[in-house]
């Protein structure tokens, strides 16, 4: 037995070997094969074929003053602050389409937060203001779905708040818009409604910091790459949803974008 044991490790070898010699020298240089596949995150990009992929999700909170206040905060000596979700929070939302939106579990207090959200094609770091917005390639619209309930009682304890914005689908997107077909967005009506009543109603120009400032100022804590994505932060009037509640988001300039809670 051993020596058929031998003969077929010997056999595989040969075997392996030739297949090594049959593959592209590209391939030999990706290194060792993963034990198991993982999945990517890539956004639709409108007009495009090709897709986003998402390296992180940046999020700006408190950015704008009214939203500031609301969360027990003010703004004037309070400066924005950062958190991240997982890349694979991310739920796609495509336009003319109501996507499901499953209520997630253990909160009791489910809150929409609608945001414009910025899409990175580079990056960098200390990246100055006047520079920020070259390394925007497009815009969409967002939804930082947040468990207040879970979020308020981890911050009580002085606990890290990922159970309450970190959670899977919590980042709800629409398709992302090149800003070379868009521009940029330094104002504009951004709303939020539910089963037809408005509940969030500001302007993109009430930002706190401009995305711009914001990519200047994530980059000092951070080195910005290629598929961040920033969500920018909520108007005032945030507020809970119940499963059978249909959303629909509003930034101007963009297509709408809508869930149903169920
Ligand atoms: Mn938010």
């Amino acid at each position: 037995m051993d020596t058929v044991d031998r003969r077929t490790i010997l056999a595989t070898g040969a075997l392996a070997l030739a297949g090594a010699a049959a593959t592209s020298s590209a391939e030999a240089q990706a290194g060792p094969k993963a034990i198991f596949p993982v999945g990517t995150t890539t956004i639709p990009i409108v007009g495009e074929t090709d897709v986003f992929p998402v390296r992180r999700i940046y999020c700006i909170g408190r950015n704008y003053a009214a939203h500031a206040r609301e969360m027990g905060s003010d703004p004037n000596r309070e400066p924005p602050f950062f958190f991240q979700k997982p890349t694979d929070a991310i739920q796609n939302v495509a336009i003319g389409t109501v996507a499901d939106h499953p209520y997630p579990s253990l909160t009791k207090n489910y809150h929409y937060e609608v945001e414009l959200v910025a899409a990175l094609k580079s990056g960098g770091s200390n990246i100055s203001p006047e520079a920020a917005l070259e390394h925007v390639y497009g815009y969409a619209l967002g939804l930082d779905m947040t468990r207040r309930d879970l979020q308020r009682a981890m911050g009580d304890e002085k606990k890290p708040w990922e159970i309450g914005k970190s959670f899977d689908r919590s980042a709800v997107l629409g398709p992302i818009h090149p800003a070379a077909k868009i521009g940029h967005f330094t104002k504009g009506a951004i709303s939020l409604a539910v089963n037809g009543n408005v509940k969030q109603n500001s302007n993109l120009q009430n930002m706190i910091w401009s995305v711009a400032e914001q990519i200047a100022k994530l980059s000092e804590a951070f080195e910005l790459k290629a598929g961040d994505i920033i969500y920018s932060g909520t108007p005032e009037n945030v507020g809970p949803v119940v499963k059978g509640d249909l959303l629909l988001c509003k930034i101007e300039g963009l297509p709408d974008m809508s869930i149903k809670i169920v």
